[in-house]
């Protein structure tokens, strides 16, 4: 046969995949079914890419409105490895030096080094004998993060026996025991047990929920260290952009998906903004629980009272804010963990209430990349987390604004409010309106016990032959580097299924 017909056969045959959303998840996956020969198209909603990852820009200020820490860069390498390619083909990273600093109280603060020996010895200062402990903690965690991360969560959660294997076996008590009582078990300064329970809240759960196992975290953490990519997280979001476009990937913005088409129990397209597009395949990366309204009732697996019983991760209430000056006694992410967390915890899992006194973040990208801030001034995102569904009013954004604006004064020793030029706020009907999230959750659903691996929602619906899901509320679980990898899982899927 001719060059020129075996190209015709290909184009012929090469089956269309539609992709809904352009998240971390959706970019991922986009490029790997390009790569095995499926022609993409991603529909998008939004006005631009990135979901939850999407950046915004005012008066000379840039803000990624969703992630900023960039943890576990040996999965975003092993993404592009995948594709021939470097990270760093496509943005430049540096690892903060500090990670972060974290307020306990007025002028009291512990600032966590870039590297695992001088954590110890921040550790060694304020509770004595900690640091020998904590290189033991550390190596577990290690340990647990080559076998979870660089194994593990590469399994599709098809099946509980994908997670039985010799090394998992000797580790099963670490599923029956929980992060918080080992931490305790362990260390009693309580800035030692809030610093080193922090990093399971990616996770979206209470650390006395989480498994003991996800302890990789914490290496993720104090062993691998805290990156931040030039320009902000939304580079990588550019990044997956021009490598899928450059494999043939089509985006789509400003593209609501309206309605999945069936033709029995397979999908016949989508509509999107009034207009039928036909599918052989159909991948959604927006939130599980709303693509699933788009289908006709009896081909929905997970019905309401599935979702309602669910243990979602916390929405959050942001603001972007432009100050007219630098921000002192800050690093560029800062935690602020002066009140109670239990209490705040309850207010978000327990009894879903507005918090009485909330631990909040921040961030102040610009400490480290001026050129994300107009001269001499600074960005700040503030982060609250909140119970998902809450009640979302400006009048409760504005009061929420005000206690943690005094409380940042207070706790850094600065007047800074009369130094705002901007803020803009972004809460639950935010969350809502903008992705179409489940109660406006931010982080998806929680990675508990029984929300892990295969007790996921699946990645592959039982219902409707085509039909796939990826992102965040199903395998593996919230945040980024998760995202990435359900990208890789549900393209090998559709793989497996069309082969
Ligand atoms: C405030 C915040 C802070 C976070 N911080 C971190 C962090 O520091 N580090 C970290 O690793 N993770 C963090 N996360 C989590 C991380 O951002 C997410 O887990 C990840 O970005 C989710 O990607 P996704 O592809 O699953 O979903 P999304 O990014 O939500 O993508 C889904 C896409 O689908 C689109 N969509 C929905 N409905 C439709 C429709 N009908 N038609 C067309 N398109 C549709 C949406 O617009 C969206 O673009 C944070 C999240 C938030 C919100």
């Amino acid at each position: 046969m001719s060059k020129y017909k075996l190209l015709l056969c290909d184009k012929m045959v090469k089956k269309k995949i539609t992709i809904i959303g352009s998240g971390f998840s959706s970019l991922a996956a986009a490029s790997y079914l390009a790569k095995d020969g499926y022609s993409v198209t991603v529909f998008e909603k939004n006005e631009s890419i990135g979901g939850r990852a999407r950046q915004f820009t005012k008066e000379g200020f840039t803000f990624d409105m969703g992630p900023s820490w960039y943890w576990m860069p040996d999965v975003f390498e092993r993404f592009f490895n995948d594709f021939g390619k470097k990270a760093s083909d496509f943005y430049d990273l540096e690892k903060l030096s500090p990670a972060y600093s974290v307020y306990f109280g007025k002028n009291d603060y512990i600032t966590i080094e870039d590297t695992l020996d001088k954590i110890c010895k921040t550790f060694e200062e304020h509770e004595p004998g900690s640091s020998k402990k904590l290189q033991k903690f550390i190596a577990t965690a290690q340990q647990n993060y080559n076998i979870a991360i660089k194994d593990l969560v590469y399994r599709p959660g098809v099946s509980p026996l994908e997670l039985i294997t010799p090394t998992t076996a000797k580790r099963v008590g670490q599923f029956f025991s929980n992060i918080s009582r080992d931490v305790r078990k362990e260390f009693t300064n309580p800035k030692l047990v809030s610093i080193l329970e922090f990093p399971v809240l990616f996770l979206g759960a209470k650390p006395s929920k989480t498994p003991s196992f996800y302890s990789f975290m914490n290496y993720a953490d104090f062993g691998l260290g805290t990156f931040q990519p030039k320009g902000g997280m939304y580079s990588v979001i550019s990044g997956m952009k021009t490598l899928a476009q450059s494999m043939g990937v089509v985006i789509k913005t400003s593209q609501n998906v309206e309605e999945i088409v069936l033709e029995n129990n397979k999908v016949k397209g989508i509509v999107s903004n009034d207009t039928f597009h036909a599918a052989d395949i159909l991948l959604s990366g927006a939130d599980y629980h709303h693509t699933e309204t788009l289908l006709p009732n009896k081909f929905r697996q997970y019905p309401e009272s599935y979702w309602e019983k669910r243990t979602f991760a916390p929405s959050s209430l942001l603001f972007y804010v432009g100050f007219d000056k630098k921000v002192k006694n800050v690093t560029h992410h800062t935690l602020f963990f002066d009140v109670d967390f239990e209490q705040h915890a309850k207010e978000i899992y327990d009894t879903p209430m507005w918090p009485t006194s909330p631990l909040f973040y921040a961030n102040f990208t610009s400490i480290t990349q001026p050129e994300l801030a107009p001269k001499g001034k600074e960005t700040g995102f503030f982060l609250v987390p909140i119970a998902p569904g809450l009640e979302d009013t400006q009048e409760l954004r504005d009061t929420y604004y005000e206690k943690i604006m005094s409380r940042f004064e207070n706790l850094t020793g600065q007047k800074i409010k009369k130094h705002v030029i901007f803020k803009e706020s972004f809460c639950v009907n935010d969350f809502v309106s903008h992705y179409n999230s489940y109660k406006g959750n931010a982080y998806g659903l929680a990675n508990t016990l029984l929300q892990t691996a295969f007790l996921r929602p699946k990645l592959k619906s039982k219902k409707v032959k085509n039909l796939f899901f990826t992102g965040q509320l199903t395998v593996p679980g919230p945040g980024v580097p998760p995202a990435l990898i359900s990208g890789k899982l549900v393209a090998g899927l559709v793989k497996k299924n069309n082969a």
